[in-house]
């Protein structure tokens, strides 16, 4: 580009709704701007940092990496300089003119709920730059990337476009430098920016300097200079002892780190000394990132090796079962160049590792009962992800698991559920379903029930995997009560039971017949009371609901065919086996038999096939049945 040269670009779509929002918010708390601003130009003080470790030339003029304020009040400007990365001209046209994160339309939704558009939630969503717009009419960015010699100025009112032209800069870095609103004024006072960057910004790690005037003597005479003062700790707050950290201070770091306008639902910092030393600050989020079931969300925490920045969402330090633990890890035993595939196969990140899903299980550990209850809505069914996943733990993740109760109302724990079992109770019985209301009243339940023995209701799509993972609690085995070789008590068939099952022999190889191409077996049932038949599972076999939710995913999974169970006790099933004892031809047996298995379809809150035929037969039946009583009344 040459000097002459300013080029226009249109602001895309998502940007300009942005945009439009935040110059029209009504929000009061305009002043998150400068936190937003000063973050980035943090990080890019952190990557310039990172990169000068192999490329010292990077950095220029000697100066040390800071961030610098400065108020024109004649101008009416604000301006927040960097001496960091900076960006070439296609960097600025990428990063301030498209939205790089996907989330920008969820963002605007969450703003449009929010009363009086709460535009605080601006930087999680990777948009944190136009919340300038809350205090400037025109902002204008002077920026070089570090290693090349052409600076480029940005500048929009942030309606409809923005214009990109060749600017000069003495170093690398970025100028924001904000047109302040008329209203907006209040922003040039000196004691109010010391006392936001004090708030919103004490330890990060780079200095913040203001631009001061100060009096100087010289002899008799009183002399006005500009210099440059720090007003922020500007040391790395982890690096301090706990015992020396507020709480607030803790909080307006996290706020820093992750975007986060809430402070954290807990916090965790602690060091490790011996064959390796490192220091981790762990923090959980009131609310979930949205990302939090994308597969490609974001996870993990920052990567500092001895204070330097080197990377954002290092993954390889947490599992993803803890994707939901944002903070920092500082190691001094990594190589400052350390590259993703020295992370991967590193024994020092293995140590490291370890000591984070402990340290965040502590922390998980030490929330209170209240708080621990918007964790598990929050984040429950990721870490029941880390019963499949961490063998090591999962008598500790074992204890933090909740689950709704045929028995109990809210939610109850397997050492609770222990404490309540029945004397001669074997197992630890559970149901999976989509919904406490479908699960609940399931013809499977009902042996139980008249056992009074509890059952946990599972309605996780991930429960299924995380009980496979944990097996056992506490000695007793976790058995579905849809498993088809469910045995509640050891029961030694008595002659009257064989006696039944030698009468009913026929009716069963009828319905084997009439359902060949739904079901795998056909058998009698000792799990039912009230219900004539109930489906139940092939050894590994998936929950119906389970199976439907993967066959959207993939629609050519073969159907699993089940078992269907009758009961021999049943006024219903007696019946028909009379009806087809005289006439083993019988439509009629067909037909209903058809009709009971739809029915433990439903009964189980699964869909059925065919639902006109379904109801065209029920009508038949309904319709006989009302004339009978009509024509005997
Ligand atoms: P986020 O910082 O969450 O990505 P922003 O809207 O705040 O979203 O910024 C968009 C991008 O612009 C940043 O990711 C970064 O690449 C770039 N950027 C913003 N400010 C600076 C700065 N001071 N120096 C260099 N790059 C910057």
């Amino acid at each position: 580009m040459t000097e002459e040269t300013k080029k226009t670009h249109k602001f895309e779509a998502d940007v300009s709704q942005v945009l439009r929002l935040v110059i029209n918010s009504l929000y009061s708390n305009k002043e998150i701007f400068l936190r937003e601003l000063i973050s980035n130009a943090s990080d890019a003080l952190g990557k310039l940092r990172f990169r000068a470790l192999t490329e010292p030339e990077l950095v220029e003029g000697g100066a040390d990496l800071a961030i610098r304020i400065e108020v024109d009040r004649d101008a009416h400007t604000l301006t927040i300089s960097d001496n960091g990365i900076g960006m070439s001209a296609e960097e600025l046209e990428n990063n301030l003119g498209t939205v790089a994160h996907s989330g920008t339309q969820e963002f605007l939704q969450r703003l449009g709920e929010s009363k009086d558009g709460d535009v605080n939630l601006i930087g999680q969503f990777g948009v944190g730059f136009y919340s300038a717009y809350l205090v400037a009419d025109r902002v204008e960015v002077v920026t070089r990337a570090a290693g090349s010699k052409q600076a480029h100025r940005w500048s929009s009112d942030g309606h409809e476009s923005f214009t990109i032209e060749a600017a000069r800069r003495m170093e690398q870095g970025t100028d924001i430098v904000l047109h302040l609103k008329e209203d907006q004024r209040g922003f040039e006072d000196e004691f109010r920016i010391r006392d936001l960057v004090k708030r919103y910004s004490d330890y990060i790690e780079q200095p913040v300097e203001l631009r001061v005037e100060k009096t100087a003597r010289e002899g008799d005479d009183k002399k006005k200079e500009l210099e440059w003062e720090r007003i922020n700790e500007a040391s790395a707050l982890w690096r301090k002892r706990p015992q020396e950290i507020k709480d607030e201070q803790y909080s307006e770091f996290y706020k820093h780190l992750t975007h986060d306008f809430e402070p954290p639902l807990a916090r965790k910092h602690f060091h490790v000394e011996g064959t390796q030393e490192f220091v981790g600050l762990l923090f959980i989020p009131k609310r979930p990132p949205m990302d939090l079931f994308m597969p490609e969300g974001r996870h993990g925490v920052r990567l500092y090796v001895k204070r330097v920045f080197i990377m954002d969402d290092c993954e390889e330090l947490l599992p993803r079962w803890l994707r939901f633990v944002r903070g920092l890890l500082d190691s001094e035993d990594l190589p400052l160049n350390v590259s993703r595939e020295i992370l991967q196969d590193s024994s020092i990140v293995r140590t490291i590792r370890k000591q984070m899903v402990k340290r965040s299980l502590d922390m998980i550990e030490s929330l209170s009962e209240e708080d621990f209850k918007s964790f598990w809505s929050a984040y429950g069914p990721v870490l029941k992800e880390g019963l499949h996943f961490e063998p090591d733990h999962k008598e500790r993740l074992a204890k933090l698991m909740r689950y709704e109760s045929s028995t109990q109302e809210g939610l109850v724990s397997l050492p609770d559920y222990v404490d309540r079992m029945k004397e001669n109770q074997k197992a630890i019985y559970y149901m999976q379903g989509a919904s406490r209301q479908i699960v609940e009243h399931s013809p499977h339940l009902e042996a139980l029930k008249k056992r009074g023995f509890e059952v946990l209701l599972m309605t996780d799509a991930v429960d299924q995997w995380a009980t496979e993972g944990l097996q056992e609690f506490d000695g007793k085995p976790l058995v579905s009560v849809m498993d088809s070789d469910l045995q509640l008590e050891d029961e030694e068939k008595d002659e009257s039971a064989k006696e039944r099952e030698d009468e009913l022999d026929g009716l069963v190889k009828r319905v084997r017949q009439v359902l060949q191409d739904n079901i795998a077996e056909v058998r009698l049932s000792s799990r039912l009371t009230d219900s004539p038949v109930c489906l139940v599972l092939p050894e590994g076999g998936l929950p119906p609901y389970l199976e439907r939710l993967m066959r959207l995913q993939n629609a050519d999974m073969p159907r699993q065919k089940r078992i269907l169970e009758i009961n021999p006790d049943h006024e219903l099933i007696e019946s028909l086996r009379a009806m087809n004892e005289r006439d083993a031809e019988s439509q009629d047996v067909a037909e209903w038999v058809e009709v009971l298995y739809d029915q433990a379809l439903l009964a189980e809150g699964s869909p059925i096939e065919q639902p006109s035929r379904f109801s065209r037969r029920l009508t038949n039946l309904l319709t006989e049945a009302a004339q009978r009583r009509s024509s005997t009344s």
